[in-house]
């Protein structure tokens, strides 16, 4: 038996004009699942905590994130590919402008012209012993790694978030000598780049074209990188993730998932959901388990868009669920549908109700005849805790172990 994993991020919601955008959504397929399968509610992390999607979905792949989330900085530089050691120190980066000392614009105009260029030119620097990786990444993002010993990822962000500031220095936020290193190596980081980004050439050439310099590097989000047990070898199964957005590629990078990519997965709400969907398909020809990611669920969420929310869910019913119920092998694949959080569209925000979840497989059916937040909360699971699902698909899956004699 294999299992396929479907998480629409942050599609659980609460009631505008007394409906949920699921409750308002036509969506045949979501309502299949959840009639000729088994419904309940998860809270991903814990009742009453509103998780970000790296805790989330490490919790829901068996991982406690109280444990082994270090940090948002590590699981983006995977994301990005960008290969990490045991200890290596990690943050976001944003290609900013600076005048007089003075930030003008946080991401340099969002215009990427000469920004690989300039990555070059800060990458393999040596700050004391401390090695510097630097990657340019999604359009004016980069990703910073210092490597050495005795770093911490207890420092401050360099980023002020505010135009019109001066960049600010990295303080150590505990009394560690290797937190006040780190804050150290990072403020010369900072110096450092910006005198080689305002003397570079692909600079001269940006200000001659009348854009905005590149000529700083703001940081923020630092965190340490710590290998965990690899999700193959915790459940003794073949594992494969496709996501387009970069912080769930990395979590999923981070317990060593095969990540296939699709061209025109970009995350957001006009992503390639068919692609995604064939390819998922096909990862379970070699894989025993297959992780679909899909985020423009909680893109338009932040935006407070309820229309947008219940066209991206019908969206998903229609070209992603009904084509996987059409071509899956439904004998012996389970398929699961949840989110990894609620976001509500009247808070913009994530919060911590629970989601549906409905699970298609070889299972006790309920009476549950809809996938949305009130119906699946009468469904025969419950309330379930995100770190149990696993178990539950491999045991769904006959993967598990008897526990006892
Ligand atoms: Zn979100």
């Amino acid at each position: 038996m294999k299992a396929l994993l479907i998480i629409c991020d942050g599609m659980g919601d609460r009631l505008t004009n007394g409906k949920t955008p699921l409750e308002a959504a036509k969506k045949p397929n979501f309502d299949r699942i959840a009639r000729d399968g088994v419904t309940g509610l998860v809270h991903t992390v814990a009742p009453g905590v509103a998780p970000g999607s790296d805790t989330s979905h490490l919790a829901l792949f068996g991982y406690d994130p109280c444990e082994c989330y270090k940090g948002r900085g590590p699981l983006e530089a995977l994301g990005e590919n960008v290969k990490l050691e045991k200890g290596d120190v990690a943050i976001r980066g944003n290609f900013a402008t600076v005048e007089g000392g003075v930030i003008k614009d946080r991401r340099a105009g969002r215009d990427e012209y000469g920004l690989d260029e300039l990555a070059k030119s800060l990458d393999g620097m040596l700050i004391d012993d401390v090695k510097v990786i630097f990657r340019k990444a999604t359009g004016h993002r980069a990703i910073v790694v210092f490597r050495g010993k005795g770093l911490s990822a207890k420092v401050s962000d360099t980023d002020p978030e505010e135009v019109g500031s001066h960049i600010k220095s990295s303080i150590a936020l505990d009394n560690s000598q290797e937190a006040k290193r780190t804050a150290m190596i990072v403020n010369k980081f900072t110096e450092k780049a910006c005198k080689i980004l305002d003397g570079h050439k692909a600079n001269k050439e940006r200000v001659k074209m009348g854009q905005l310099p590149a000529n700083a590097v703001l940081g923020r989000s630092a965190g340490i990188s710590e290998p965990v047990v690899p999700f193959g070898e915790k459940y003794g199964i073949r594992a494969a993730a496709v996501a387009g957005v970069t912080l769930v590629k990395g979590v999923c990078r981070s317990v060593g998932m095969d990540m296939i990519s699709v061209e025109g997965a970009n995350g957001h709400r006009d992503t390639n959901l068919k692609g995604k969907a064939d390819a998922a398909l096909k990862a379970l020809d070699d894989h025993d388990f297959v992780f679909l990611h899909i985020k423009g669920t909680d893109e338009v969420s932040h935006d407070g868009d309820f229309e947008g929310k219940k066209r991206m869910i019908e969206r998903i019913d229609k070209e992603v669920l009904e084509k996987i119920l059409k071509k899956a092998d439904l004998k012996n694949t389970t398929i699961i549908v949840t989110a990894d959080h609620s976001t509500p569209i009247g808070l913009k925000r994530h919060s911590a109700d629970p989601v549906p979840i409905a699970i298609l497989g070889d299972v006790l059916t309920d009476d549950v005849k809809k996938f949305d937040e009130r119906s699946c909360a009468k469904g025969y699971l419950g309330h379930i805790m995100g770190r149990d699902m696993m178990n539950m698909i491999l045991d769904l899956t006959n993967h598990s172990k008897l526990f006892g004699g």
